[in-house]
């Protein structure tokens, strides 16, 4: 049996798959991965784009919005890829219990993924909000005072700070996304790591906590991780490819079922 038909066949059976997406998602939507060889932090020192400089000084946020005036345009481009509508589809036919994310994007979301099945670990790019008074700003509308020549946005209410929805470098991750995204990847039955090298902590602790719990631990990535020694099964491929011949073959489970009880599958629209 292929990767492909046991990855097929383990979310055919899972009653809480869970899967856990990283950077290797959005570059096949056109998302440069910040951390790949001639990416962005080859070019840029990330020491300086901390949390600590951003908070800390006019200079500090002055550097991250000029970075951040090259990247959003980026962001703000890019359209869903093969896996985005693949975990969309999972979704419509039922086999997806949620969505673990570190991509900032919003791409499962546009692709069709409910909200409340995404939980987005460091945040969401196209979105900002006031420090101060805690009014938000969509992440276009300040592009707009970035493009008029505005180097440090502050909010038009009260002058406050304006800072990205994202978690930046040195930021704790919100407690509560953390505590939702543990609980998650301990009650799920089946968890699958989609395009992380899981190399960025404590995200990368997640896959790690299922599999303790119990979880069957499947990875898709095109380089090696330091969980695949751990797995139940690594896919060494294009998380789009896997994912787009694993819906297949799930539909064609539903249309065609081999003897076994399928009921609980939703008839395809
Ligand atoms: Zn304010």
């Amino acid at each position: 049996m292929t990767g492909v038909a046991r990855l097929a066949d383990l979310f055919d059976r899972a009653r809480r798959p869970v899967v856990f997406t990283g950077a290797g998602v959005s570059t096949e939507s056109g998302i440069p991965d910040f951390r790949s060889p001639g990416g962005v932090w080859a070019r840029f020192d990330p020491r300086e784009f901390t949390y600590r400089n951003f908070v800390g000084s006019v200079e500090g946020r002055r550097r991250y919005w000029a970075l951040s005036r090259t990247t959003y345009p980026l962001i703000r481009a890019a359209a869903p890829g093969l896996t985005h509508r693949a975990l969309a589809a999972l979704h419509e036919l039922g086999r997806l219990d949620g969505c673990l994310t570190q991509n900032i994007d919003g791409l499962h979301q546009r692709a069709g993924l409910p909200d409340e099945r995404v939980l987005e670990l460091h945040g969401n790019a196209t979105r900002a909000r006031c420090l101060d008074c805690g009014v938000p700003y969509a992440r276009d509308e300040i592009h707009a005072w970035l493009e008029a020549g505005v180097q440090v946005p502050s909010c038009p209410v009260c002058e406050g700070l304006i800072k990205p929805f994202t978690v930046l470098f040195g930021e704790a991750m919100p407690a509560g996304v953390m505590q939702e995204a543990e609980r998650r990847a301990r009650s799920a039955d089946l968890f699958v790591v989609l395009g992380s090298s899981l190399v960025v902590y404590p995200a990368a602790y997640l896959p790690a906590h299922a599999r303790h719990a119990g979880a069957t631990l499947v990875i898709v990535n095109l380089e090696p991780t330091p969980l695949d020694a751990r797995a139940d099964l690594v896919i060494r491929e294009s998380t789009g490819a896997v994912m787009d011949a694993v819906v297949a073959d799930l539909r064609r489970r539903a249309v065609a079922p081999e003897g076994a009880n399928r009921s609980w599958l939703p008839t395809p629209s």
